[in-house]
């Protein structure tokens, strides 16, 4: 019996699956439905490829029970940590691509009825500089995030040539190996070049641009796996890694309309240079209030738009602000939430721990859909977001981030912070906010001063 007959159907519905999970996962009311046809169409590629002839299972069982190992803790994160543990992923994902490209090319080169083709050579090259630079460059992102490296960009003169001569000579190497396939010493110069290139792209690059940053990487990886397939003949990896790669590349698209930037701008911007904090606002005074006091303006207010930031997800304070909602509902306030793109540490960070703590959908609104009635809000509550409503990103040409889009918070008629001191967000800059005279900052624990609002509104 033809064995394609079998696999060929299960890969088909694997894709099927895959494009399912994708069109589901774009809507909270569906996501949860998206990410289980995501594990199922994964697991019925992995069962169709065990069909293929040839398969040696102890190769396989090894890999699997080191990645199962590895895999394991490091599903376990809290979500703060998602975003650079998804920056491993990638890079794991890279390797993989690299090392899967790099067997190819020496098995054709060791055995001769393993002969590539001039359009096969060329994808493995494209599959190789592509995983060997997701690979390095998506450990960059994951050391930046954690901190381990500087987050700062860091820059030098001439970099943006040196950068793209390197990878030009890395793409110069894989034509003359397209031409001259046996010249196997090219082999390893573009792997180092890969590898070299993909730290020297994340270096120049800021913390704050690591969101754009990786849902790039994540493209890259995507094309691939692409490459991968096309030197596989396998059309499941194809698909699969075309969708990955083009997911990627929309939500980097949608990261950058977030932060009103360019694609080039993020890559060669060097955004996000911590700035020297202005003495001007440091020597200007802010207003603290108690948890008392919130709940007091909050009860007799109308509107209230809460706006959550990073330490909410830090505090993980998601279910007190349910509370809030709730009793603040009861009183009779109208309260909503306003999303920023970035806010927090992933895309869709915000609407995850809202989702968690089970706020109706409805009551998330989209920045530029909230930003018209913040005028005409009595009550805007920050709980742990800094740079997605810093009034500098509007008029302040000198601010790193000048050009974001932010959430007008500070037109609310009244304007509550939660944060625990005054230090400054993930860009590293001053917030003019917390000196507004609408401005009431309540310092402590995102958690423990909504447990305290709940509290005192209760009595
Ligand atoms: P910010 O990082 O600007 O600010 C978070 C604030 O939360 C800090 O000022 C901190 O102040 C406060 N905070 C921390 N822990 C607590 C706590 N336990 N209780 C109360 N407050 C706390 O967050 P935003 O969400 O406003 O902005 C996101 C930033 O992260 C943007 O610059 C974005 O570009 C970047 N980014 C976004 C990613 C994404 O995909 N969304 C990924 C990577 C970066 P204090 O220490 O005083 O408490």
């Amino acid at each position: 019996m033809n064995i394609d007959l079998i696999i060929q159907p299960i890969y088909l519905i694997s894709a099927i699956l895959f494009i399912l999970s994708l069109l589901w996962m774009g809507h909270p009311s569906t996501a949860r439905r998206g990410v289980f046809a995501g594990i199922v169409a994964m697991l019925a590629a992995i069962g169709g490829t065990l069909f293929e002839p040839g398969m040696n299972y102890t190769w396989i069982a090894i890999p699997v029970v080191i990645g199962c190992v590895l895999g394991v803790p490091l599903a376990m994160v809290p979500l703060t940590a998602v975003p650079q543990r998804t920056a491993l992923s990638h890079a794991f994902g890279g390797l993989a691509a690299g090392l899967v490209g790099a067997s190819e090319y020496y098995l054709s080169q060791a055995t001769a009825h393993h002969s590539l083709s001039g359009f096969e050579i060329g994808a493995l090259v494209a599959e190789v500089i592509l995983g060997f630079l997701t690979f390095t460059g998506s450990l960059m992102a994951a050391g930046k995030l954690m901190e381990w490296i500087p987050t700062r960009p860091i820059t030098y003169k001439g970099q943006n040539a040196m950068n793209l001569s390197l990878l030009g000579v890395a793409l110069l190497a894989g034509v003359l190996l397209v031409i001259f396939p046996t010249w196997w010493f090219l082999f390893p110069i573009i792997i180092l070049l890969a590898l070299a290139f993909g730290v020297l792209l994340i270096i120049p690059i800021g913390g704050a641009d690591m969101p754009t940053v990786i849902a790039l990487l994540n493209s890259y990886a995507g094309l691939s796996a692409v490459a991968m397939g096309f030197v596989l003949d396998n059309k499941l990896l194809i698909a699969a890694g075309a969708l990955d790669g083009s997911s990627g590349l929309i939500l980097s698209i949608i990261m950058c309309k977030a932060m009103n930037r360019s694609f080039t701008n993020v890559l060669f911007g060097a955004f996000g240079q911590v700035q020297a904090s202005s003495g001007a606002v440091e020597q200007r005074t802010v207003k603290s209030a108690t948890a008392e006091d919130a709940a007091q303006i909050m009860s007799a207010a109308r509107s209230v738009v809460i706006i959550p930031g990073y330490g909410m997800a830090v505090a993980q304070a998601q279910h007190r602000v349910r509370e809030l909602f709730d009793e603040l509902g009861r009183e009779g306030v109208d309260v909503k939430f306003a999303i920023h793109p970035v806010a927090g540490r992933m895309p869709g960070h915000m609407n995850v721990l809202l989702a968690e703590a089970e706020i109706p959908y409805d009551k998330l609104i989209e920045m530029e859909e909230i930003n018209p009635d913040m005028p005409e809000t009595d009550v805007a509550l920050i709980i742990g977001a800094n740079d997605v409503i810093n009034p500098a990103a509007r008029h302040d040409k000198s601010s790193p981030i000048f050009g974001m889009p932010i959430i007008d918070a500070d037109k609310a008629k009244t304007v509550f912070v939660i944060k625990r001191s005054m230090n400054p967000g993930f860009a590293g800059i001053e917030n003019e906010l917390f000196y507004g005279d609408n401005t009431l900052m309540l310092f402590g624990d995102a958690k423990a001063m909504l447990t305290g609002i709940v509290q005192a509104l209760k009595e």
